[in-house]
């Protein structure tokens, strides 16, 4: 095995059938700003079958190299499978940095990796930057409810971290093309433990193009909350075209509404004609991204909430009374 040290920056991209992920895009755009203040490369490891056409095109992104891990054992992912094979890489290898996306594969791939190299990482980051004094990285991500940003530094050879969406701009194309390196990985299958069996994809979800938003926030309480959310939707459907359930931060990280609802800052920017905030305090990096709604509808029940000073119409009470006179209203239920 090799005994150089540890070199360079990686950032894993996410293909599914065939298609690059846009997440690895915003990757590129940090790997090539840390690679560019460490003055070392910046690699990208793909890892699937048939991996050419993504390769040749992800070449003009940015990357100096791009590690093309094929094998038909890599068609469909597998944590167990890919974990193996990477460790291998990095053992080989040895990057300095490496970075996954905040996503399905990301947050299950780059922490195992981490405790199968004895290395550090932290996850879901806004923000990493090279430390000029000893070329560390220093992670930043928001704690306590997205109430508190803090910064790490953490010791050893290799830094690790997951990245949260829109954290980034997307890379653009340039006139420098990046170098294609086969790998062939030796694949155990024995190690497989867990084998999907169905893959059920999730609807796409148009935020900026919906015509109504009915969001819910903490205040909602739970899946429950969104269920109950859910029923306001046919009665729309009735005048509005797209009517679409959305939700601040609070409700994805605590798991009652998937990621790519979230409106504000770090979420989606959205204007629809009609924003129904329910159970939802209206703090900054919220409203960032709904402030140019056409006509805000808040349910609170705090009267002096701040969403009550953005608000076209409000309603002071606990959503759950409140919304079943709603619907007797729009779709006499
Ligand atoms: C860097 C950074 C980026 C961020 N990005 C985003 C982002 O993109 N989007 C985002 O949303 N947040 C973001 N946040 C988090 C943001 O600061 C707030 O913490 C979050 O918006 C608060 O969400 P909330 O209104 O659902 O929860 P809370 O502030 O806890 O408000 C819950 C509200 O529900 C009301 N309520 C409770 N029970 C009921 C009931 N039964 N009926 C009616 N009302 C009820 C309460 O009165 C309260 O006003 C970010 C934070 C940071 C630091």
């Amino acid at each position: 095995m090799s005994k150089k040290s540890n070199k360079d920056v990686w950032i894993y991209g996410e293909v599914t059938d065939g298609e690059l992920d846009v997440k690895t895009l915003e990757l590129l755009t940090m790997g090539k700003k840390l690679a560019i203040d460490l003055d070392e490369e910046l690699a990208i490891v793909l890892m699937g079958d048939n991996l050419d056409p993504v390769a040749q095109d992800l070449a003009g992104f940015g990357p100096d190299k791009i590690y093309k891990v094929e094998s038909p054992l890599l068609n469909r992912f597998n944590g167990e499978i890919w974990v193996d094979v990477l460790e291998k890489l990095f053992k080989e290898l040895k990057p300095r940095v490496f970075l996954a996306s905040q996503s399905f594969v990301g947050i299950e791939v780059a922490p195992r990796l981490a405790f199968r190299l004895d290395c550090e990482i932290i996850t879901d980051c806004i923000d990493l930057k090279i430390d000029p004094d000893d070329g560390s990285l220093i992670k930043t991500k928001a704690i306590y409810g997205g109430n508190v940003v803090a910064t790490f530094k953490q010791k050893g050879a290799t830094q690790m971290a997951t990245v949260r969406e829109k954290a980034n701009k997307l890379a653009e194309r340039g006139a420098e093309l990046g170098k294609i390196i086969d790998i062939k990985p030796d694949i155990d299958e024995s190690i497989v433990k867990i084998q999907s069996l169905e893959v059920v994809r999730e609807d796409v979800v148009a935020l900026n193009k919906a015509d109504v938003i009915i969001s819910g926030g903490r205040g909602i309480g739970g899946i429950e909350g969104f269920e109950e959310l859910a029923t306001l939707v046919p009665l729309f459907k009735e005048s509005f075209a797209n009517v679409i359930i959305g939700a601040s931060r609070p409700a994805i990280d605590s798991g009652w509404i998937s990621s790519n609802r979230q409106i504000g800052l770090t979420g989606e920017m959205v204007a629809p004609d009609f924003y129904i905030a329910v159970g939802i305090s209206g703090a900054i990096q919220h409203i960032a991204g709904m402030s140019k709604s056409k006509t805000v509808v808040a349910i609170n029940k705090d009267e002096d909430s701040n969403i009550f000073n953005l608000a076209d119409y409000g309603v002071v009470g606990d959503y759950r009374e409140i919304l079943p006179a709603f619907k007797k209203k729009w779709g006499g239920v």
